[in-house]
């Protein structure tokens, strides 16, 4: 292995986690090269993509500290500043109220292309090397530096690599490195509605007994449809005409909104729980959903992934500053020990959640109606639930 190093570290992935954590190593004077399997973010354009996620204030305040916050505000973001939740079989619900917190709202709905976009133009202008269509098919490691292969033959060496690879990471699959989890028979159904009342800013989520039915306030006033389904299920409603998918819908969101109508294409994204054992190895660290993939029915896993990066950046920038190796094994341990122990819990209490609101015996719903309404009426543990949500300190 050649002793020359091509940056100090190299990302691979170019997701929202892996484009925030180049960006934010740039700043803090890193050297850092990012590289993705996919062609370079197209820009936003008029259409609003199918995929969006609700992002949490900690995470917008660390797009904000990179500078990128202001460009996505600027297209377009929707702010949701209040969330109704109820179950269809006890009939129970749970507000949140951003009042609750004394806060203008509880988050934002955002494009996950128009984030990428913004990151990317970011990029370009700090100066970081950016390798699009360049996939990573293995690494090796010695005592000074570790090195990326490349499929077109290429290799790269740094003190440090960053997987960000996504949720079947191969970065991590050649470290050796297993997950924890299960998948959850489930697929996603995603599109845009237009709904005949307005969607108040609100994020509206009724529990089905097949999953949960998310309908997001979008910034032209559409509703984003996030909607678990057993697989079957799933690809039945894929394959409806548009007006029998937007009744269907209509139906499952019990009208809360009324009648609906499909604004756009569909589609279906697996669902699996997927926790990796470790979220480090020799000159490695995992981050984003190569480290955790978890069920969207808190909408949490960028939020997840942005706090690995303010938590990995907080390290680095330290070691920067002492003039110490950023792929030294103790900086990364405790990275992995902070991060694993926090996003193990989110994930498992996901987990919960979906299993809780997927059990239908009569004393199970009758219990959790009584739970839920009995929580609606507690202020102060819904706010310390909505401050865990929203990534505020305890
Ligand atoms: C339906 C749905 C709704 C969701 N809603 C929310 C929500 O409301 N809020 C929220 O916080 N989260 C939500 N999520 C989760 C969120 O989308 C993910 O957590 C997030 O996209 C993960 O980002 P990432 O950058 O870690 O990984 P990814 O977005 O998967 O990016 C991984 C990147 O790595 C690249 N790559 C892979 N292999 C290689 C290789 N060998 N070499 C080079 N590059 C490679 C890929 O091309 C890709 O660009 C939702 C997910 C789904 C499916």
């Amino acid at each position: 292995m050649s002793r020359r190093l091509d940056a100090d570290i190299v990302v691979i992935g170019a997701g929202m986690v892996g484009a925030a954590v180049a960006l934010a190593l740039a700043r803090q004077g890193y050297a850092v090269q990012l590289l993705d399997a996919a062609p370079p973010p197209v820009s936003p354009g008029t259409e609003l993509d199918l995929r969006v996620v609700a992002l949490a204030p900690s995470s917008a305040r660390l797009l904000a500290t990179l500078g990128v916050w202001p460009l996505a505000e600027r297209e377009r973001v929707a702010a949701y500043r209040a969330m109704h939740v109820w179950d269809a079989a006890s009939g129970a619900a749970l507000d949140f109220d951003a009042g609750l917190l004394d806060a203008q709202c509880l988050g934002w709905i955002v494009e996950n292309r128009l984030l990428q976009w913004v990151l990317w133009q970011a990029l370009l202008q700090a100066g970081v090397v950016l390798r699009s269509a360049t996939q990573a098919v293995g690494h090796a490691v010695d005592t000074d530096g570790a090195r990326v292969d490349l499929a077109d033959g290429d290799s790269l060496r740094a003190r440090l690599l960053l997987a960000a690879d996504g949720r079947d990471s191969p970065l991590r699959q050649a470290a050796g490195i297993g997950v924890r989890g299960r998948d959850y028979g489930q697929r996603a159904v995603v599109a845009h509605l237009r709904s005949a009342r307005p969607h108040a800013h609100t994020a509206w989520q009724r529990f089905l007994p097949g999953g949960p039915l998310a309908l997001l306030p979008l910034a032209d006033g559409r509703v984003s449809l996030v909607w678990s389904l057993p697989e079957a299920e799933a690809a039945r409603m894929l394959a409806l005409d548009e007006e029998d998918f937007a009744q269907a819908v209509g139906v499952a969101s019990d009208f809360r909104l009324g009648p609906l109508q499909l604004r756009s294409t569909r589609a279906a994204f697996a669902l699996r729980l997927a926790l990796a054992e470790r979220f480090d190895a020799p000159r490695l660290a995992l981050l984003g959903d190569a480290a955790h993939a978890v069920h969207p029915l808190a909408g949490q896993g960028v939020n997840l992934g942005l706090r690995d990066v303010q938590e990995l950046c907080d390290l680095l920038g330290a070691a920067r500053r002492a003039g110490r190796d950023p792929g030294a094994a103790t900086l990364l341990a405790r990275y992995a020990r902070r991060r694993r122990s926090s996003d193990a819990r989110d994930a498992y209490s996901f987990d919960a959640l979906a299993r809780l609101f997927a059990l239908q015996a009569a004393p199970v719903v009758a219990a959790r109606g009584l739970g839920m309404r009995a929580l609606q009426v507690m202020p102060a543990l819904k706010r310390k639930l909505a401050q865990h949500a929203m990534g505020w300190p305890a």
